[in-house]
């Protein structure tokens, strides 16, 4: 099949365009390289455009006869939305519309979306959060991501088919070495305990340690970006026209702040120097998913550990750590 993968150039794009690549897809990416990055489009043809461009969008999508979205493209750092939402709407509201109306004219009817466990806000507080967990974001970015699961959700009435992945906490490198995380800035808690471990920054912070969790730091579901790009595949091989569903992609498990970065001194073997700061606002204490509908519904099961990421994303550092990340 040929797949629209807008925002194909970044994370976990790249690592699903791969990923459609291996399985026999030709992956035509769609990105304004905003914050991904070209040399991480490597397995289909590069397409460059906004995902509110509506006329570039649907230029592209007969331009290579595209049967089926894979929709990345979106702001997606839940900080900088509380102090810039409008931003957030419109990439990630407004984009979805605007694609979705290209993808309506077009007749394309199979759509796998990026979102989030963001959309559940604080209601990971107790137990394993399954899908039917009331969608109660906290943030901008979990609103943006919920409004757009709702507009593909709601389209099932001119014949959308549409699955929703919603990630925990994406972590890891591309096995073989060929792509990985390169954020600026980089946010993310794993990325920058390697970047501790490795000296390119000298501490990192520890944000709380009064959270009622077994150790007081944050507890996250970490998952595998590759364990991701397979769900990804199995996902778009069973979206239905005009049905809609949803998944929350974990591990079933998770790690809090301190376990993260014990296991990255182990693995890496290089001391990192942590500090205690304030906590983060809008950090939920726990979020962790219930993995069971994925598994039943797609038969996907992350294969991948927390020390599988650290390892995949360490090696991806140590080759590619002065690579910069908006190089062409
Ligand atoms: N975190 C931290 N120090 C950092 C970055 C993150 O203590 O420098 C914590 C953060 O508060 C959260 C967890 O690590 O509890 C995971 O944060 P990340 O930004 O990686 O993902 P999020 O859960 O926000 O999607």
């Amino acid at each position: 099949m040929q797949v629209l993968v807008t925002g194909g150039a970044g994370y976990v794009g790249s690592h699903c365009a791969k990923a459609l690549a291996a399985a026999g897809h030709v992956p035509v990416v769609y990105d304004n390289l905003a914050t991904g990055n070209r040399w991480a489009v490597r397995y289909g043809p590069f397409e460059h455009g906004d995902i509110t461009d509506l006329t570039r969008l649907t230029a592209v999508m007969d331009k290579h006869r595209i049967e089926a979205v894979m929709h990345f493209a979106a702001l997606s750092d839940v900080g900088a939305s509380t102090s810039d939402p409008l931003a957030y709407y419109a990439v990630n509201v407004v984009g979805t519309h605007r694609l979705l109306v290209a993808m309506r004219a077009r007749g394309i009817t199979r759509i796998v979306f990026s979102s989030t466990c963001a959309i559940y806000g604080m209601a990971g507080r107790s137990s394993a959060l399954g899908e039917d967990t009331p969608a109660l974001p906290i943030s901008p970015y979990g609103q943006s991501k919920n409004t757009a699961e709702r507009m593909i959700a709601d389209s099932a009435v001119w014949g959308l088919g549409g699955v929703a992945l919603r990630y925990f906490n994406a972590a890891g490198a591309d096995e073989d070495g060929e792509i990985g995380e390169a954020h600026e800035p980089e946010t993310h808690l794993i990325p920058l305990v390697l970047h501790a471990a490795a000296g390119l920054r000298p501490d990192i912070k520890i944000f709380g340690r009064d959270y009622p969790t077994r150790d007081g730091t944050c507890v996250r579901d970490y998952i595998h970006v590759a364990d991701l790009a397979a769900a990804h595949v199995q996902a778009l091989q069973r979206v239905e026209p005009g049905q809609f569903a949803a998944y929350n992609l974990g591990t079933g498990s998770g790690s809090s702040v301190l376990e993260v970065i014990d296991a990255v001194r182990r693995i890496c073997g290089r001391p990192v120097v942590a500090i205690e700061a304030a906590r983060r606002p809008g950090d939920p204490p726990e979020l962790v998913a219930d993995p069971a509908r994925a598994h039943a519904a797609l038969g996907f099961t992350a294969s991948l550990t927390l020390d599988d990421m650290i390892e995949s994303a360490w090696r991806f550092l140590v080759n590619h750590g002065n690579m910069d990340p908006r190089r062409a």
